[in-house]
């Protein structure tokens, strides 16, 4: 349990301070939630909250860069944010836990129900990242889930401002957690489709991506079929569902939101 608390000032005050047995704090309702491993594993607390420049929203040449202490409020406050990241915040159905909780704390937590992880990688965002060695970092939200060092401190994340991006959440009620979000981004090379899965993890539907790309109108039983027999693909019964259910849920979502984005909705 932790019996330290730093303030850092800078980002590089805080990376400085970062290693095995120390734990950035932004909002704090991960870290701080109960149970959670983080805080049970921590000896020091760095919190981010006193850090220069983390928090600032800023528009140019079609994007706009957030910073990694920016909570979900802001980001459904701000003009600049575009609205289909505004959508995805607001998959956060408290706005107390939306006052608290921000966009750098979220991806670190790279959650299998994340609320705004599947939107981020569907819109193909990139991220200011900077090392323990001190050193600026730019990466994809993508490539941080599969590989990020989790000793980096998030300085800001970079959207598109004008792409299309749709998404979809189920979960039983607002507040419960998500069995499935998934997005979808039509970009220059056709449509991009990526998901949380809960209890499975963040990922990108390359496969479904190029049988859409293949076929445009495909057939949704072939859809289904084909997400029915995937071995890539690590669903299990739980909870939250059969492996049935959830299959089904991937691709009835996928041919749905596919169809949304090409403007094919019957
Ligand atoms: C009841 C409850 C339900 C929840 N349900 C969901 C849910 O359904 N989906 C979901 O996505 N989340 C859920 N959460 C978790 C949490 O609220 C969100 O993920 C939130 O966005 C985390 O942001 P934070 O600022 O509070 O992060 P914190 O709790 O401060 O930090 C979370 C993690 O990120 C790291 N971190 C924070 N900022 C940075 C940074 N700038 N650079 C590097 N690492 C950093 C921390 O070290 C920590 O490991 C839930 C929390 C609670 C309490």
């Amino acid at each position: 349990m932790a019996n330290q608390l730093l303030m850092a000032k800078s980002p590089e005050e805080a990376v400085a301070a970062k290693n095995a047995s120390a734990v950035f704090v932004a909002g704090g309702t991960e870290v701080n939630r109960l149970g959670s491993d983080a805080a049970a594993a921590a000896d020091t607390l760095i919190s981010l909250k006193k850090c220069a420049g983390l928090k600032d929203i800023e528009e140019d040449a079609g994007f706009v860069t957030i910073g990694s202490m920016c909570t979900f409020q802001q980001l459904v406050e701000s003009e600049k944010v575009p609205s289909y990241l505004k959508e995805a915040a607001l998959f956060m159905a408290s706005r107390t836990k939306r006052n608290m909780a921000t966009i750098g704390g979220n991806i670190a937590s790279k959650r299998s129900d994340s609320y705004i992880i599947p939107t981020l990688m569907a819109a193909g965002a990139s991220m200011k990242l900077l090392t323990a060695g001190g050193k600026e970092v730019k990466t994809w939200v993508g490539e941080y889930i599969d590989e990020g060092d989790s000793d980096a401190l998030i300085i800001s994340v970079t959207v598109p401002k004008d792409m299309k991006v749709i998404s979809k959440r189920y979960a039983n009620t607002a507040q419960s957690h998500a069995v499935l979000t998934m997005s979808a981004a039509l970009g220059e090379h056709g449509v991009r489709l990526d998901g949380a899965v809960k209890n499975v993890g963040l990922l990108h539907f390359c496969d479904l991506e190029a049988t859409f790309r293949e076929d445009p109108d495909v057939s949704e039983d072939k859809i289904i079929e084909m997400v029915r027999v995937c071995t890539g693909l690590h669903t299990a019964d739980d909870m939250f569902g059969s492996d049935e259910y959830k299959r089904y849920l991937i691709a009835v979502t996928a041919y749905d939101l596919h169809k949304r984005i090409t403007g094919k909705e019957v």
